[in-house]
C-alpha cells in the first residue's frame, strides 16, 4: 500500500471536545481504483478533493454504496475498531447486490487499521466518542448510458464523532412510505436506500418525531427497521426483534446485542415478525417496557415515544434499564474494561 504522508496536517483546527457528527475529516484518505477488470494497488494520501466529471457514472445511475463503523481508544490506551470484519463482507454483499467489484477484505482491514494509525490524533477521547470510519465505492466510469460502470473507486475517510442522538428518540410508524421491498435493495447499504428515505423521514420531522419506524412494503403492518438503526421491543422480559431478510439491513451492532444478551442470558430473545399491532397493544397494557435502536451511530437508542395513527405511546426510558445495560456491557467490552470472548476488537498495533 503507497503512503503519502500530509505536510500540514489540520488537527490543529480540529474540534474533538464537541464534533458534529460527520463534519470534520481526519488528516488522510485511503483510495483505490477498479480499472480493466481489476482493483489498482490502493493509496494513503492527504484527505482532500478528488475531481470528477459531469458524466460520472454514480451520478446518474446511483451505482454507490458505504459502510460505517469506529474505532476507539480503549481504556489501557490502545485503539481498537469494532469487528472491521463484519464490514468487510457487508460491503462485498451490498457490491454484489449492485453489480460493483467486491473489495479485497485483507486490503478493507489494512487499509482501515493503516488509516486509524496514521491519524490517531484524530481519535476523540471522552466517553461516547470515537473517531468514526467511512469507506464507500461509486462507480466511476464516464459515460451517460444506463449499464453497468466499468470503473469503480474505493474510498475511506475518517471523521472524529461525538454521541449520535443528542436526547430523546421519538418514532413515527410510517404507513404511506416504504424503504425498501421484497427482491430490493433493502439489505443493502446502497447510496439510493437513504436518498428514497428523507422524505418520509422529513414529513415525520415535521410532526415532531426524530424518526420513522418502517414497516413491511406490502401491508404495512410488521415492524422493519428505523432510519439507520435496527429495533428491539422489551415485552414482557423478552427482547424481540424482527428477523434479517432481503428487506433488512444486517446490523452489525443487532448482531453484537444479539449474540451478546443470548450469551449473558439477560433477557430471553426472540427473532420474529413483530406486527405494529402487538406493539401498540403492549404499549397500551403497559407490557411494552423498553425500545430500542441498535446501530453504529448511536450504539444503543433509547426510543421514548411511539407514534402511531396520530396517537403517541410513550414508553420508559429507565437509566438502569435493560438497554442501558446492554449499552453499558457492549461499551465494556469496546473499551476493554472486560474480556472480548468474541475477538471482537480489532487491534490497531
Ligand atoms: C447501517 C444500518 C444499520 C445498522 O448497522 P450497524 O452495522 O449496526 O451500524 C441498520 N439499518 C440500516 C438501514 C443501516 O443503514
Amino acid at each position: 500500500m503507497k503512503i503519502t504522508r500530509t505536510t500540514s496536517s489540520r488537527i490543529g483546527e480540529a474540534n474533538l471536545k464537541n464534533p458534529t457528527f460527520g463534519t470534520q475529516f481526519s488528516d488522510h484518505m485511503l483510495i483505490c481504483k477498479y480499472r480493466k477488470g481489476a482493483w489498482e494497488q490502493p493509496e494513503i494520501k492527504p484527505f482532500g478533493p478528488i475531481s470528477v466529471t459531469p458524466a460520472l457514472h454514480t451520478l446518474h445511475y446511483g451505482q454507490a454504496l458505504f459502510e460505517g463503523q469506529k474505532a476507539y481508544y480503549m481504556k489501557d490506551g490502545r485503539i481498537g475498531i469494532f469487528r472491521p470484519d463484519m464490514n468487510a463482507k457487508r460491503l462485498n454483499h451490498s457490491a454484489r447486490r449492485m453489480f460493483m467489484p467486491e473489495f479485497p477484505e485483507e486490503w478493507f482491514l489494512e487499509g482501515l487499521k493503516e488509516l486509524v494509525n496514521l491519524d490517531r490524533q484524530w481519535i476523540p477521547q471522552n466517553e461516547g466518542h470515537a473517531l468514526y470510519l467511512r469507506p464507500f465505492m461509486f462507480g466511476s466510469s464516464e459515460f451517460v448510458a444506463a449499464r453497468p460502470s466499468e470503473e469503480y473507486t474505493m474510498c475511506i475517510i475518517t471523521s472524529p464523532v461525538g454521541p449520535y442522538y443528542a436526547g430523546e428518540v421519538k418514532v413515527k410508524v410510517e404507513e404511506t412510505y416504504t424503504r425498501s421491498a421484497a427482491g430490493g435493495v433493502g439489505s443493502t447499504k446502497c447510496a439510493g436506500n437513504y436518498g428514497g428515505a428523507f422524505f418520509a423521514t422529513d414529513q415525520a420531522r415535521k410532526e415532531g418525531y426524530t424518526q420513522v419506524i418502517w414497516t413491511d412494503h406490502k401491508n404495512h403492518e410488521l415492524v422493519e427497521e428505523s432510519g439507520t438503526m435496527n429495533v428491539a421491543f422489551v415485552i414482557d422480559d423478552t427482547l424481540i426483534t424482527p428477523p434479517l431478510s432481503d428487506r433488512i439491513l444486517a446490523g452489525i451492532t443487532r448482531d453484537s446485542i444479539l449474540t451478546l444478551v443470548r450469551d449473558t442470558g439477560i433477557l430471553k430473545v426472540e427473532e420474529r415478525p413483530i406486527k405494529v399491532q402487538e406493539v401498540v397493544e403492549a404499549a397500551r397494557e403497559g407490557r411494552l417496557q423498553e425500545t430500542f435502536g441498535m446501530g453504529t451511530a448511536a450504539v444503543v437508542s433509547q426510543i421514548c415515544t411511539i407514534g402511531f395513527r396520530g396517537e403517541d405511546f410513550e414508553i420508559p426510558v429507565p437509566s438502569d434499564g435493560y438497554a442501558m445495560k446492554i449499552k453499558q456491557e457492549l461499551g465494556a467490552i469496546r473499551s476493554g474494561i472486560k474480556e472480548d470472548p468474541y475477538n471482537w476488537m480489532a487491534i490497531i498495533d
